[in-house]
């Protein structure tokens, strides 16, 4: 036998002993026999690097640094999970169902892994990358780490599509953590909380030798690509079972809701007794064909709900309760308790909702009250220990004022939360939707920050985002620590953002419900303020991801008065209201090839970030700096005077953006010509 066949021969057995021990469980020989073909693998491909493969049982052990975890976008969104917590809550759910699906419907039941979860991306066969849910649009490359994940395989068994991405949650299975801890005890190291933090912790380490050493676990349960042979979960579960891949047993189907809810019960109370934590089931319809009429809300498939199990739970006691102030007005009340620890963290606060949740749970003042985390990252307060109530406590009364603005607060029909109506008045309201406006992932204004707002809002120079507009550098001087070059700076930050695109203007506006996803999809299908405005509830519920909550919203945005007329302010400030379509970037003529241009500004029709797009897509080239060998400067307003002192001195011509526009369409048509 070659050297070649030998090793080949030894990783193919090492692959198989790996799968039985880490995927099936069921090892056939011992752990000091797999131990030595290890070595003896080892040892012929240290003398022969050139048979050097990274999919190689032996680089198991990881080795490589990743200092900086590049970020990569999903080819398929990850989404999270709608919640349930009761009989009724899963019942109401597949009376929604029943609504879209007319056909009798079967449930597959899973286990609700508790870790982290992970994409895995497999490219003829073999792992080519794992990234992090991150926030379901992209997230982390984590492939080192993930390749030392044994359960994990490196190259697949049987017949496979050419590339799909498999999804499942990485865990660190109970006794591994249990091990890993008192080894970290010897060790004089603090032990790890528990074995989610654990587990998604160590995805991120930047060594994947010390990721190799942890005891790492992945469990499957979806599969996403367009090659993908089945047509229900549970075959899509044999399937990547069949390819090699940790699926548990524990998987069920059913076609009826109360042996759903027998499935439910029984794990609930048998959850102690698997190796690895679980924190609920997750039932999904079956069927993909139906998957796909039922379809997504914004953060969720409609098709799958998970049932989450009672959280862990503490006792402390309820010191006070405060009210908090939204942008939109909306009260909250928050209890302030004695720290207690509560599943690894040390909670202090807990959120009461609102005003009906509070006299549900007869909360008095010192009361022993049981505090319980669920999913969310506030814990929630759950009931009163009314054993231990004191005879002279007194109860809460929720506030009739606003905290902030001493207006009386209004509830409306049909709704839990209190409002201060004082939107126009109120500090905090238009502080937050100032602050909201400014923020990064809306307008983005340099420049301008929390505190300069409130101060702002304070001594009255503004009362509203769009009065932003008319600052001018003589009306921040008088404030406290502005000099004349911040006050220039807020000034630039604030006329550049004029050429902020549509969705994030939308979403910068504050609308109720309406976040930054949401925003670019209503940026794209009505493509302006205008046609958004005039949607009907029926329109705006009939496209995807739009709930009927947030199509509400929106209608009732543009039926006040206030509202159109600061969008009519911003309309007259030049802020984009409508979509900029940028063209396609390919088959565009090279009109403008040889030619170098400097582009400076605010412009009326396009986005300073898609005017350079366009340059470059007919064929230009976009520099930062004037100099002699520019062709060209758009100019644009605002303009800063020492480039336009620059291009005069060395002759460089200006191009308003008009005339810009006029030089592409004669190129085009000349172009066409030829
Ligand atoms: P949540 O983060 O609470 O919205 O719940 C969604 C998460 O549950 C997903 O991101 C998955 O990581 C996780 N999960 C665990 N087990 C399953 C399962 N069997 N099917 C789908 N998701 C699961
Ligand atoms: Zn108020």
């Amino acid at each position: 036998m070659t050297i070649e066949q030998q090793i080949t021969e030894l990783r193919i057995a090492l692959k198989e002993h790996n799968y039985r021990y880490y995927v099936l469980d069921e090892p056939t020989i011992s752990d000091f026999e797999f131990d030595q073909l290890l070595k003896t693998l080892k040892s012929l491909e240290d003398d022969h690097p050139d048979f050097f493969d990274q999919n190689s049982p032996t680089q198991r052990v990881g080795g490589s640094i990743t200092k900086n975890f590049n970020t990569v976008v999903h080819d398929q969104r990850m989404y999270s999970l709608d919640n349930s917590y009761s009989t009724s809550d899963l019942e109401e759910w597949e009376k929604r169902l029943l609504k879209v699906i007319d056909a009798p419907l079967s449930f597959m039941c899973e286990l609700k892994y508790d870790g982290a979860s992970i994409s895995l991306t497999y490219e003829n066969g073999t792992l080519l990358r794992g990234v992090t849910r991150g926030d379901g649009i992209e997230g982390d490359d984590v492939t080192a780490n993930i390749r030392t994940i044994r359960s994990i395989p490196l190259t697949l068994k049987g017949t496979f599509p050419q590339r799909f991405d498999i999804r499942g949650e990485i865990v660190m299975p109970k006794a591994g953590f249990e091990a890993l801890n008192l080894q970290r005890i010897a060790a004089g190291e603090e032990p790890f909380k528990n074995p989610r933090n654990t587990a998604s912790g160590s995805l991120k380490l930047q060594d994947s030798a010390e990721v190799a050493k942890r005891p790492l676990s992945c469990l499957l349960y979806n599969l996403q690509g367009d090659d993908i042979e089945v047509s229900t979960q549970s075959q899509a579960l044999e399937q990547a079972r069949s390819w090699g891949f940790k699926v548990p047993s524990e998987a069920k189907s059913f076609s009826h809701l109360s042996d759903v809810l027998s499935y439910v019960s029984y794990w609930e109370a048998q959850r102690h007794e698997l190796p690895y934590e679980i924190d609920g089931v997750v039932i999904k319809v079956n069927d993909l064909k139906h998957q796909e009429l039922l379809g997504f809300t914004a953060k969720a498939p409609r098709w799958a709900i998970a049932y989450k199990f009672q959280a862990e739970e503490a006792q402390s006691i309820l010191e006070s309760v405060v009210y908090q102030v939204g942008r939109t007005g909306a009260i909250t009340p928050v209890a302030q308790l004695t720290p207690v620890e509560l599943a690894g963290t040390v909670v202090k606060r807990a959120s009461l909702h609102n005003a009906d949740q509070m006299a549900k749970l007869d909360l008095c003042l010192d009361d022993h009250v049981f505090v319980e985390k669920g999913g969310d990252i506030i814990p929630k307060i759950t009931g009163v220990n009314f054993a231990a109530r004191r005879s002279d406590s007194r109860p809460i009364v929720f506030i009739t004022h606003c905290p902030e603005c001493d207006t009386p607060l209004v509830r409306q029909e049909g709704e839990a939360q209190h409002y201060c109506p004082n939107e126009q008045g109120c500090p905090i309201q238009i502080m937050g939707r100032i602050q909201h406006y400014i923020s990064r992932k809306a307008m983005d204004i340099e420049g301008l920050g929390e505190e300069t707002v409130s101060l702002m809002v304070r001594q009255g120079i503004i009362s509203d985002f769009s009065d932003l507009y008319t600052l001018e550098v003589s009306d921040l001087l008088p404030l406290e620590r502005m000099g004349e070059k911040s006050a220039q700076n807020l000034v630039n930050g604030v006329a550049e953002s004029r050429s902020k695109e549509f969705d994030r203007v939308l979403f910068a506006l504050g609308i109720r419900h309406v976040g930054q996803t949401v925003a670019k999809k209503l940026a794209r299908h009505y493509k302006s303020i205008d046609a958004l405005a005039k949607a009907t509830l029926e329109e705006l519920v009939d496209l995807d991801d739009i709930g009927i909550k947030i199509a509400e919203s929106i209608v009732r945005y543009f039926q006040e008065a206030q509202n159109i007329e600061r969008i009519e302010r911003l309309r007259s400030f030049g802020i984009q209201l409508t979509m900029i379509e940028q063209p396609a970037s390919l088959n565009l003529p090279a009109i403008l090839s040889g030619k170098s241009f400097v582009v400076s500004g605010v412009f009326e029709h396009y986005s300073r970030e898609g005017l350079k797009a366009l340059i470059a897509d007919y064929g230009g080239k976009v520099v930062g700096s004037i100099s002699g060998k520019t062709s060209y400067v758009v100019a644009g307003d605002q303009m800063g005077p020492s480039k336009r002192e620059k291009a005069e001195k060395l002759g460089v011509p200006l191009l308003s953006e008009n005339e810009f526009s006029a030089m592409i369409k004669a190129g085009v048509q000349t172009n066409l010509f030829y």
